[in-house]
């Protein structure tokens, strides 16, 4: 692993968001589907209203691969309306469960013991599935070390300067699995803290005088918000 000035500072900055927030405890679930559950109902909506949306699906007792797959999917979508774009995201439910039942008999367990890239390309094939909800059920149902680059991650990193604008999402994630070790455990908790300071601090609007980071800016002092 390269003992960079990049290296160091990742670890930096980690320990100053880890010693400010605390640990985030994610993924808030009762089961490794329920967390990919999460993954899907949580594009382009706030957490508060997928706990909604999946508690409903708990309390119809929705929450297996297979009542997934035989429910209509209109019905699946009435479950899930407080998750937002339900019709949308019914439809992938419905597409995760019935691959999983597909490929992997409906376990969870068993789809986790391939090779991890292998199943990234799989999850990756699945209508609607992307970079950041592949890699989010790998690492927070499947405790596999990959690092996720969401929104929060670019916006905090570029402001830092630890990256160009328009760098890929590979590129980025690189970044950090190179840089870090590569610790399931590690991944989670910064990719966590990353979340907890862009929805704090890290805003489109940045708050930098309050922010636990602000000791890494570039140049040493706040960004200033922009006209
Ligand atoms: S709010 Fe400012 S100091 Fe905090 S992460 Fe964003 S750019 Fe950095």
């Amino acid at each position: 692993m390269p003992q960079t000035a990049t290296r160091r500072r990742l670890i930096s900055l980690y320990r100053h968001l880890f010693q400010f927030f605390g640990p985030q405890h994610w993924w808030p679930a009762r089961s490794p589907f329920e967390v990919i559950v999460g993954t899907i109902l949580t594009q382009n909506t706030a957490w508060t209203n997928v706990e909604k949306a999946i508690a409903a699906l708990r309390d119809a007792r929705l929450l297996h691969p297979a009542a997934i797959d035989t429910i209509p999917q209109e019905q699946l979508a009435r479950h899930i309306r407080p998750a937002g774009y339900y019709n949308m995201k019914a439809v992938r439910l419905k597409h995760f469960t019935h691959f999983l039942l597909t490929r992997y008999g409906g376990s969870v367990r068993r789809m986790f013991r391939g090779k991890q890239l292998e199943l990234r390309e799989e999850l990756l094939g699945i209508s609607g599935i992307g970079e950041e909800t592949a890699d989010s059920i790998l690492l927070y149902a499947g405790n596999q070390p990959i690092f996720v680059v969401d929104a929060y991650t670019r916006r905090v990193l570029e402001r830092h300067e630890l990256i160009a604008a328009k760098m890929s999402y590979g590129e980025i994630q690189r970044l950090f699995m190179t840089h870090l070790p590569t610790d399931p455990a590690l991944f989670n908790e910064y990719h966590a803290l990353l979340v907890a300071v862009g929805k704090t601090y890290c805003r489109s609007t940045p708050n930098c005088k309050d922010c636990p980071l602000q000791y890494d800016l570039p140049n040493g002092s706040p960004l200033l918000p922009r006209p």
